[in-house]
């Protein structure tokens, strides 16, 4: 089998919520790039990637580029498919774009795999369990009201999730007292009841001494997780927040490849191991990562992107929870969805997804 063609899209997405949005607080939308592989056997894998909105066009030309690189390659070769593209673009990584866009032609050339074997990626990867527990993401979020927070902790647990994220740390321009941190877990917390599994973000927020002092008086919590309390390269710093909180310190969504998580555990910077699809580069890094993780028994969630990584976190036996963030829910037909706090990989070959040829129209813009 050999790669023949590519087809590359931008688009300018908007983001689907689980819960209605505060009044006046607009719904984002997310820039994504859409990659088709093609085979000369008639077997299409896709992918996505994704950089944030002011270099979403460069991301596109870097996809196309090293996609063009692929051509006349076999697509079950992954490694030495990456091996080449990082010979070709020394000097441009190992982090940052060239990454993220590694991650696109990654996540495709798996989806070749699975329709090749008729398999779907959760089974390829190690196939450990058909269910994973699942947990609500961007419907807690710091720059909502904490009345539409401990409102919306209701009715999230009314639809069925059994776990949940909300965020501390003030937005950006504002400040926020230790007070009212308390006060915003305490309402979310008391709204959401004690049998939900309640994770809270702080997207490196907080410093060292903010997060000591706000971890202890939030203890009443029982957060399930706390998440990038402080900047997420401070390995050691990250490392003291974990040693003297009692709660459980996730992290690692912000870094890139599989080395940067040798260091965060080497420093025991983290109790729970976050990767990111995409600035992992994709499946093979993800599961390079979380095996790595495995050999240190600590545990691995996934971030954004469910209806990719619902099929990692499944294949592993150290796989926790599945982020349902649905920002990308949209570019595809279909996709897994939550039931009673749980959600299932397809069977299907590959991913088994198929994108929304409508969306990818509506919403391409280059
Ligand atoms: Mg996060």
């Amino acid at each position: 089998m050999k790669i023949t063609r590519f087809k590359c899209r931008l688009i300018h997405l908007p983001g689907g919520t689980l819960t209605p949005q505060p009044k006046g607080v607009p719904v984002q939308s997310h820039y994504f790039v859409a990659l088709e592989l093609g085979t000369d056997v008639g077997i299409e894998g896709i992918g996505i990637t994704s950089c944030g909105d002011v270099l979403a066009g460069a991301l596109k030309v870097a996809v196309d580029t090293l996609a063009g690189l692929t051509i006349g390659m076999d697509p079950l070769r992954i490694e030495a498919i990456l091996a080449k593209l990082r010979g070709a673009a020394v000097g441009a990584g190992p982090g940052g774009i060239f990454t993220t866009a590694v991650a696109a032609i990654d996540i495709a050339l798996w989806d070749i795999r699975g329709k090749a074997f008729g398999q779907p990626v959760w089974k390829l990867a190690g196939g450990h369990r058909e269910r994973v527990p699942v947990y609500a993401s961007g419907a807690l979020m710091r720059h909502f009201p904490v009345a539409h927070n401990a409102k919306t902790a209701a009715l999230l647990k009314k639809m069925g999730w059994k776990q949940m994220k909300t965020q501390l740390g003030a937005p950006a321009g504002q400040s926020w007292t230790p007070g009212e941190e308390v006060d915003r877990i305490a309402r979310v917390r008391a709204a959401a009841g004690d049998d939900i599994d309640l994770m809270c973000d702080i997207n490196q927020i907080w410093s060292v001494h903010r997060a000591l002092d706000v971890g202890r008086r939030i203890a009443f919590a029982n957060l399930y997780w706390l998440e990038d309390v402080v900047a997420h390269d401070d390995y050691p710093g990250l490392g003291r927040v974990n040693a003297e909180l009692q709660t459980p310190i996730a992290g690692g969504e912000y870094v890139y490849g599989e080395v940067p998580f040798r260091h965060m555990i080497e420093a025991h910077s983290v109790d729970i191991i976050m990767i990111d699809i995409l600035r992992s580069g994709g499946v093979s890094g993800w599961l390079k990562t979380a095996h790595m993780a495995q050999a240190f028994n600590l545990p691995v969630v996934s971030h954004l992107a469910p209806e990719l990584q619902v099929h990692l976190v499944a294949a592993l036996p150290n796989g926790l929870t599945v982020e349902y963030m649905p920002w990308s829910v949209g570019l595809y037909e279909e996709v897994p969805v939550m039931k009673d706090g749980m959600i299932s990989p397809p069977m299907k070959p590959g991913f088994g997804l198929k994108f929304d040829r409508k969306a990818l129209k509506k919403y391409g813009v280059a």
